[in-house]
């Protein structure tokens, strides 16, 4: 590559080691042979572009390692996430599984076991909802449901607004059938002392 001559330096003066040879009088007029006086110093200034490219090349390079470095790492930690996001699903199903199943037991368990393991996301009250719903327990459904919403609520970002209102909706149903279902037993009840 082509590199001009640093500015400074005027066109028609010759290069240092034309200027004047290694034993020769050096040209400051010191009276020392040119080897011994301003040689090294001319060199120097000679030099002094190739080594300020060199360097300036070698800091790109490190520059880019870096940016390397960098995007690696955050492919690392978005396929981390990807993974951990693959086993959260992978246990939610199995707890939807076990109450398709009819497992309850173990499905309480493993809905357990996400709330322990995943606190940061909503699925393990999600999970013990359906558990609690598969047996009847209606109120304790409609809690677990309630702490979903209060974490969606928490976490707005991350939800949309369809997910509060499907899971508010179900609420509703939840706390309706139990109040139907309570006035059955007081009307049952009614009925045994009336009768
Ligand atoms: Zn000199």
């Amino acid at each position: 590559m082509p590199k001009a001559e640093p500015r400074a330096e005027p066109r028609t003066e010759p290069r240092a080691e034309s200027r004047a040879g290694r034993n020769d009088p050096c040209p400051c007029g010191s009276g020392k042979k040119y080897k011994h006086c301003c040689l090294d110093k001319d060199r120097a200034a000679e030099m002094a572009p190739a080594i300020a490219q060199r360097v300036a090349l070698q800091a790109q390079k490190a520059n880019q390692a870096a940016q390397q470095e960098e995007t690696l790492a955050a492919l690392q930690e978005a396929q981390a996430t990807w993974q951990e996001s693959q086993a959260l699903d992978a246990a939610s199903n199995a707890v939807v599984d076990l109450v398709h199943a009819g497992r309850l037991d173990e499905a309480e368990r493993a809905a357990q076991a996400l709330l322990v393991r995943y606190p940061e996301v909503h699925d393990g009250y999600d999970r013990l909802g359906m558990v609690h719903e598969a047996r009847g327990q209606l109120r304790e459904a409609a809690d677990c449901y309630r702490k979903v919403v209060e974490f969606a609520r928490a976490n707005p970002e991350d939800y949309d607004p369809e997910f509060v209102t499907s899971f508010l909706d179900l609420i509703a149903k939840l706390e309706a059938s139990e109040a139907e279902a309570g006035r059955a037993v007081n009307d049952a009840n009614d009925t045994d002392r009336s009768g």
